[in-house]
């Protein structure tokens, strides 16, 4: 079966290719080309993967280019449905690749840790989390046969470039600031092409927004992988913030790299915005009935199904979910651990 890449032509100089990411509900990365007076650039590069791969050529074809003669790479954040392909491309291309480095630091972890260490490390936390024996039972079984698993993104690129925060990108002819946007990655970026939108009035620009603001999708925010993590972190209240800068930029529109491109970003973000703030009254009423750690927090939380059915994979995802409100809650004074719980309970304060 073969599939007519659906490039999308923006405009300016701008191209969106959708690469595909296997078996997720996602479908597709949408890979942004832009042209440049040294060759185009690529936003993101898509999921590592034969398909992926074949689809990203495919679509620099019909944009009229190809993989050999790209510029540059770069990746909104380290994940591997943004960055899987970019080892890949710059073989083929030579172009440089650039991220920010606070996820270059993340990528650099993932391929340095030995997947024993990094299975024992997901044990541990989830077990902290209050995580039931059942639920790390099938881990804590690969562990002792030796199958240690693979984390994700160990054969990740290490950049050759850093993306600096309010900076212009080295982009000759283009016009294109980075916009440091933590929250779903310590070191996501935005980036806003400060270039007059070819089909609106008015200022603005585009922005190419990663996966921090998508159309309908409200993006995963769980605690930061840090090795040596001291609660100082707020991935949650990093995102509300990153929300509100974009939002000032007033772009013209928002280029996301799933779903489609849309309008109004003012509006996104206040949905946004509400949907989080609803989240953690809801959360900080959970407590005040009851201490709850936070694997029971994420029990008792609304989900788009019941627990029960969650499956396991997505359960971890939840319960850092919870875990990321909850440091919010702390960090605003409405919540605090319970002394002497274990594994660590909270309760409602104020
Ligand atoms: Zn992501
Ligand atoms: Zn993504």
């Amino acid at each position: 079966m073969t599939n007519e890449p659906q490039v999308t032509k923006h405009g300016g100089g701008i191209w969106s290719i959708p690469v595909p990411i296997p078996d997720n509900p996602l479908g597709h990365t949408l890979v942004h080309v832009i042209e440049t007076d040294a060759g185009p650039v690529l936003i993101d590069t898509g999921w590592d993967d034969p398909a992926s791969w074949q689809a990203l050529r495919d679509g620099l074809a019909a944009c009229g280019t190809s993989v050999n003669a790209l510029h540059g790479v770069l990746v909104t954040h380290h994940h591997p449905d943004h960055h899987g392909l970019s080892a890949r491309v710059r073989e083929e291309s030579g172009a440089w690749i650039a991220l920010h480095e606070a996820d270059a630091a993340v990528v650099r972890r993932t391929r340095d840790v030995d997947p024993s260490r990094w299975l024992g490390y997901l044990v541990e936390k989830l077990a902290a989390a209050g995580a039931p024996d059942t639920h790390t039972a099938p881990l804590r079984a690969a562990l002792a046969e030796g199958r240690g698993g693979r984390p994700p993104g160990r054969r990740a690129a290490l950049p050759d470039r850093g993306i600096e925060p309010n900076a212009l990108v080295a982009l000759p002819g283009r016009r294109l600031r980075a916009v440091w946007t933590p929250g779903h990655t310590p070191g996501h970026v935005c980036l806003h092409l400060e270039e007059r939108h070819p089909g609106r009035a008015g200022p603005g620009g585009r922005l190419f927004s990663g996966d921090h603001l998508l159309p309908t999708i409200s993006p995963h925010i769980g605690l930061y992988e840090e090795p040596d993590d001291d609660g100082s972190s707020d991935p949650l209240g990093d995102y509300l913030d990153s929300l509100e800068r974009i939002a000032d930029l007033r772009p013209a529109e928002v280029l996301p790299a799933h779903q489609y491109a849309f309008s109004d970003a003012r509006a996104r973000v206040d949905a946004l915005t509400a949907h989080h703030a609803e989240r953690l009254s809801d959360l900080r009423a959970l407590l005040t009935q009851r201490d709850l750690t936070p694997w029971q927090l994420a029990e008792s939380m609304r989900w788009n199904r019941p627990w029960e059915q969650i499956p396991f994979g997505s359960r971890t995802i939840a319960v850092a979910e919870a875990e990321a409100h909850l440091r919010r809650l702390v960090k605003l004074g409405h919540a605090e651990a319970v002394s002497g719980s274990h594994p660590v309970a909270y309760r409602a304060t104020g």
